[in-house]
Formats: C-alpha cells, structure tokens, sequence
C-alpha cells in the first residue's frame, strides 16, 4: 500500500513571510550590512584603522552570507522535508519559496496517493475478480477476489495470464476480445463445479483490466432450464406418437360421420402442431448444449440450393407464389449440412407463409470474394422495425394468431440463429411492413470453400 508523504505545517515563523515581497528580504540584508558598516566607522575611527574595519565589516556580512548559504545548501541536501531553517534575508526568501514550492506539490502528492488508496481498497473490498495485465500478457496487479475466483497467487505476480489461464476458449477470448462484447463463461480453474464470466477491456494501448465474477447460479438454473425443456420434450414424444397414430387410424376409417371426421381432421392437425413444437423444442435444446463448432462438411451449395428450392415449391403449392432462385457463387460452405439446411428452409418457409398469396419469394446464393450470403426475399405483410431486435428470440411472434394459423412454432428463428452461432454466421434482417422481408444468412471466409 502507498504510504503518503508527511505534509508539514508551515513554521509558525514561516507564515509572516508568505505577505512579504522581495524587496523585504533584502532590506534585512542591507541592514545588516549598514549595522556592520557602522560599527567598524566607528571602531575605524577609534583605532585608526578606518579602510582596514570596513573591509573587515564587508568579511563578516559576507562570511554571514556564506552561512546562509551553508545552512541553504544542507536543507537541500540533506533534509528537504523538514521544516526549512529559519534564515533572514535574501537567501531565507529562497529557501521559504523553494519550501512553499515543494509542500504544495506534496499536498497534491498526498490527494493522489489518497485517491489511489481509496480507489484499491475499494478493488480489494470487490466481490469481483479484477486483475491488470500489462502489455506483455504479464500479470500486474489483482485483487483478493482473483486468488479464490481464478487462482491467481503471489507466486504470479509477472507471470503470463496464458499459462494461468489456459482453457482454450480463454485463450480464443483474449486473442480476440473485440469478437465478444459479452465476455467469456468459463469454468473456475480453481473448482471443478464452478463457473465465472469473464470480461476483459483494454486500456492504455495493449494492457487490459480483466473483471472476473462467479456465475455459477446463474448457470445451474440455465442447466436446470435446458434440462427440463429437454426432459420434458422426450416424454412427451412417445405419448405423442401414440396418440397421432390412433388418431390417424381412425381418421381413415370409411364408416365415420362427418361429425366425428371434422372433430379427428382437428385432433391430427393440432397432433401434428405438437409434434412440430417438440421437435423444434428438442433440436434447440440439442443446438444448445452442443457447444462445439460445427462440423467440417463440404456442402455443395448449388446443389444444396436447388434442392431447397424443389422443397420450396412443394410447399408453395397452397400459397401460388413465384418462386425465383438466383445461385451466382460457385463457392461452396463448410459446415453441418443438416442443420444448415433446416435453418435455411426455416427462412424460406416463413417467407412463404408471410407473403400473400400470389407474391413473389427469390431466393439467392452469392459471394463478393471475401465473404457469401444466402438471401430469402420476400414480397409479404413484412414486420414492424420495433419487432426485429427480438424476432430472434424463441416464442417470439409479431402477430401470434398468424403464426399459429400457419403452422408456426414460433421458434423457427431461435434455431436459425442457433445454428447461425456454430457456424460464426449472422443474420441480417431488412423489412418494411406490407411490402415485403429480406433475411440475409452472412458467412465469413473461414466457412466458405472456393473452387480452384
Ligand atoms: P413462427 O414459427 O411463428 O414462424 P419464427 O421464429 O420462424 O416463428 O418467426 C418469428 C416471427 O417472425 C413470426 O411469428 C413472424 O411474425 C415473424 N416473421 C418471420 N419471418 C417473416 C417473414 N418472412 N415475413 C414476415 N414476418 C416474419
């Protein structure tokens, strides 16, 4: 802890000399001199030796001088923080000022070294972990926090944040920090079952301040969240899958009054609802816990895009659009076939079921060299500028008897968005209402494979 420097009262005999100028202090000197320069007149003439006393009167105001001096010089040297000596004259104006000069300074030392100290141990008393790194990577400084929230002991003081931290999502994180605003959830080096969110921000060109805090709770009720969803969905599939199969079964019986049809023809529809939703509800829960990258496949994309659009024309038979695909990019994508087509067909069906019948949807696969997009257009009811910074949210719906009218699930987005993540892709949504969508799936250049 920084120990301040002892700030001394000005002297008492100090304090007259804060009011007097200059001219003061030499008019002391200058008296000093007359006194001398009378005395020896006087002894002079008594003696006889007038020239011999005045000289001796000049060696004795200046040997007074030249101790002034002295005492001036061993202030300096030897105790500058002390209280000055109290000298008359020309050189006492010296040392008062130089004196003043420097306590002034230490007071302002003082305030600094007080707002340093306040401003530690407010970093002490954190809960939070924060820890400073300088800009070689190397450990400065840290609070108590970071010794139980990442393990961090007096043994590291200098040492490389990356081999105390060296989970390799932590390494990803700090190589790249701009690419997550949010920070890093990582498990505490120090217990297996804990988890802490880290953020790092940079200050002062390449060092950083890392603020760690314990997320554990949070977590575990995430966990118990996804679980439960997950749980949920698998034990009502078989019920489910029994009840739909009954439920057909009578359907098509030939005997059946049209009362009992209609009621069954309701029955499947809404089976076949629930069915969708927990299919969705379980492939996002299995997108979730999946945290991995996605997998490495190379997708042929024309391909892939003529056999969306074959799909898309199956499922436009109710709606009569125009369907237009537009494909002028050779290049392929690297990732989960699987999961890439269902989020792409996802866009493309709601782009069908948003649109007014007779509209018209393209759908497109273009690259600019550096990056490639998937584009879905269409000329539908279009959504509200207010809806689009949560349509990605899961049950979110602009208008949820629509949604249900169609079919929806109201978690279509949530999967693309989902699927999106693993394969470090994002979606660009433009709209305006009642005159149509484009949703834009962006991917960078590590995803995309060009032909030689
Ligand atoms: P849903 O199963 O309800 O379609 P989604 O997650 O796929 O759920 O979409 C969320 C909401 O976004 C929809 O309910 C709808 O209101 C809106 N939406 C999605 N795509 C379009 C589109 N192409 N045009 C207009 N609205 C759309």
């Amino acid at each position: 802890m920084y120990e301040p420097y002892p700030v001394p009262e000005l002297a008492r005999d100090h304090q007259k000399f804060r009011y007097s100028s200059l001219w003061d202090f030499a008019k002391q000197d200058l008296r000093l001199l007359a006194f001398f320069l009378v005395i020896a007149c006087f002894i002079g003439y008594g003696i006889g030796y007038f020239w011999v006393c005045i000289v001796i009167a000049f060696v004795a105001f200046f040997a007074t001088q030249m101790r002034s001096l002295y005492l001036v010089n061993e202030w300096i040297s030897n105790r500058p923080y002390d209280v000055p000596p109290n000298i008359k004259g020309i050189w006492g104006a010296l040392l008062f000022n130089v004196y003043r000069a420097q306590r002034q300074e230490r007071i302002v030392q003082a305030e600094m070294v007080g707002l340093i100290d306040r401003a530690q141990s407010s970093l002490i008393a954190l809960q939070e972990a924060v820890v400073l790194i300088d800009e070689n990577q190397l450990i400065e400084w840290w609070n108590p926090a970071s010794e139980r929230l990442l393990g961090i002991s007096t043994e590291d003081r200098g040492r490389n944040i990356l081999t105390l931290l060296r989970q390799p999502s932590f390494v990803d994180y700090y190589n790249k920090i701009d690419d997550s605003p949010d920070g890093l959830k990582m498990k505490s080096s120090m217990f297996d079952d804990h988890y802490v969110q880290v953020k790092m921000t940079r200050f002062g060109g390449e060092s950083r301040l890392l603020v760690a805090y314990d997320v554990t709770r949070m977590h575990n009720l995430e966990q118990m969240r996804k679980d439960f969803v997950d749980n949920i969905s698998h034990e009502l599939r078989t019920p489910l899958t029994v009840l739909s199969g009954y439920i057909e079964t009578f359907t098509d019986q030939e005997d059946i009054t049209p009362r009992w049809k209609r009621a069954f023809d309701q029955m499947q529809s809404q089976t076949r609802r629930m069915n969708a939703l927990v299919n969705d509800l379980l492939l996002l829960s299995r997108l979730e816990n999946d945290k991995k990258v996605a997998k490495n496949q190379i997708i042929d994309m024309p391909s892939l895009m003529n056999q969306l659009f074959d799909d898309a024309q199956a499922y436009n038979v109710d709606y009569g659009h125009t369907l237009n695909l537009d494909i002028d990019s050779h290049c392929d994508l690297i990732g989960s076939d699987m999961e890439l087509a269902s989020a792409f067909s996802n866009l493309i069906s709601n782009a069908i079921k948003y649109t007014p019948k007779g509209g018209t949807i393209t759908m497109g696969w273009h690259d600019n060299g550096e990056t490639a997009y998937f584009v879905v257009e269409d000329t539908g009811i279009g959504i509200d500028p207010k809806h689009l910074p949560r349509l990605t949210e899961r049950f979110y719906r602009v208008d949820s008897d629509r949604s249900r009218s169609t079919g929806g699930t109201g978690l279509g987005l949530a999967i693309v968005k989902h699927v999106l993540m693993q394969h470090q892709a994002y979606l660009e949504i433009e709209s305006k209402e009642n005159q149509g969508s484009t949703f834009k799936v962006i991917f960078p250049k590590e995803r995309l494979s060009f032909p030689d």
